[in-house]
């Protein structure tokens, strides 16, 4: 029975970006334009060593991030499309408004109302269509919630929800819903200290790694880790770094694709000096998300040591194609990122029109197999609540 599915919370509500808290929400997340940073002190340089400061490109992803666009009616403008649909994006944002750094601009075509970059981002009425077995929680991750900031989906390893904030609100995102206050109870204070680093979530962190000793991955996921400042990085992987047990520490992040600027000279200092396996995983849908700058800040990465892989959610006019796929793969391939997952759409309230079937997802895969090696074929999944993995789709 069709009812408005805005009804859900999604961080930019909570935190920070809703047009008439944003100045707040800059304060409390640092979001103003930057200086170079000077935050390690001599102590902290001792670990693993002294981070070199400043960006690698103009302006800095603090600006780039302050300066998104939010107004649907300045999105059609710059785009050259009719203002009719940014009413359709005002009403069906409600719950979870429009959110795109202009870095993304140049990669869509003017003009275009169905450009499937432009489609990820865009509100659209579709979404307000309440449509049968579509959900504010299709993965019943709120019962996997075991303490403040830390899922526990995955035997041997935890995942972290780092932030609550994105830096693009991705229409089809499984977590649009997702009760982040609840998540991170007690981290909006921790803000507040002087540093910006969270040092009751990282303790809390640190004390559930110490009683789990089979824990050997800990998977930095959102929201958006990437978001946290550099200083805060720092703290974070010298706090694990002391775990004996840990092996790997894992970034599931779309900010290199966003917002490439976000990958640091600190940031890469701090990664590179980690001594744990580090694996970035991108998230990246189509292949003219991968722009020069993109390409550059991944390279970058590639330059810490990190494994790189990426995943991509199948979407119904946005990369439902064998040929998108494979541009998609070979380009990133040429970057030194294999393909990871393809995921079938978790089915959140929202975004049933992104949905692909999964026999029409089959035939893709398919495709890609005759056409690309085995190497640069994805895992075709879906995810099944409580179920311990990815399940594959065959
Ligand atoms: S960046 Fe990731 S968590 Fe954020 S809206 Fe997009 S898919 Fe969701």
């Amino acid at each position: 029975m069709p009812v408005r599915s805005d009804s859900g919370i999604h961080p930019s509500q909570v935190f920070e970006y809703s047009p008439q808290v944003r100045s707040d929400a800059n304060h409390l997340f640092n979001i103003s334009p930057v200086k170079s940073s000077s935050a390690f002190t001599t102590s902290e340089a001792a670990w693993p060593g002294e981070c070199q400061s400043g960006s690698l490109g103009a302006p800095d992803w603090k600006t780039v991030l302050a300066e998104a666009i939010r107004d649907p009616q300045e999105l059609c403008r710059e785009l050259d499309l009719p203002s009719s649909l940014a009413e359709h994006a005002r009403q069906a944002g409600k719950g979870f408004p429009l959110l795109l750094p202009r870095t993304v601009l140049p990669r869509i075509r003017k003009g275009d109302p169905h450009d499937p970059v432009l489609r990820q981002f865009l509100p659209v009425w579709e979404e307000t269509q309440a449509v049968e077995g579509f959900t504010t929680d299709p993965l019943q991750e709120q019962a996997a919630l075991t303490a403040p900031g830390i899922l526990a989906k995955y035997h041997g390893r935890i995942l972290i929800v780092t932030h609550p904030a994105c830096p693009v609100h991705c229409r089809y995102c499984f977590r649009r819903h997702f009760p982040y206050a609840q998540a991170l109870a007690g981290k909006q204070a921790e803000k507040e200290t002087s540093t910006g680093v969270q040092p009751r979530l990282i303790a809390s962190v640190v004390e559930y790694l110490s009683t789990h000793p089979d824990v050997t991955e800990v998977i930095f996921s959102g929201g958006e880790p990437l978001i946290i400042d550099d200083p805060e990085w720092k703290a974070w992987l010298k706090a694990l770094a002391d775990i004996p047990h840990l092996r790997r520490v894992r970034v599931h992040t779309r900010m290199p694709i966003v917002i490439p600027q976000r990958v640091t000279a600190d940031l890469l200092a701090t990664f590179e000096r980690c001594p744990l396996t580090k694996v970035i995983v991108l998230h990246a849908n189509h292949p003219r998300e991968i722009d020069n700058p993109v390409s550059d800040a991944i390279l970058r990465l590639r330059a810490t040591g990190a494994v790189l892989f990426v995943q991509s959610v199948l979407l119904a006019g946005v990369n439902d194609s064998p040929e998108v796929l494979v541009e998609l793969y070979e380009k990133l391939s040429e970057l030194g990122v294999m393909p990871y997952y393809l995921h079938q759409l978790d089915r959140v309230a929202g975004a049933h029109h992104f949905e692909v079937p999964e026999h029409r997802g089959r035939e893709i895969i398919a495709e890609l197999r005759r056409r690309l090696p085995g190497y640069l074929v994805p895992q075709y999944v879906r995810e099944v609540p409580g179920a311990t993995a990815k399940v594959p789709i065959f």
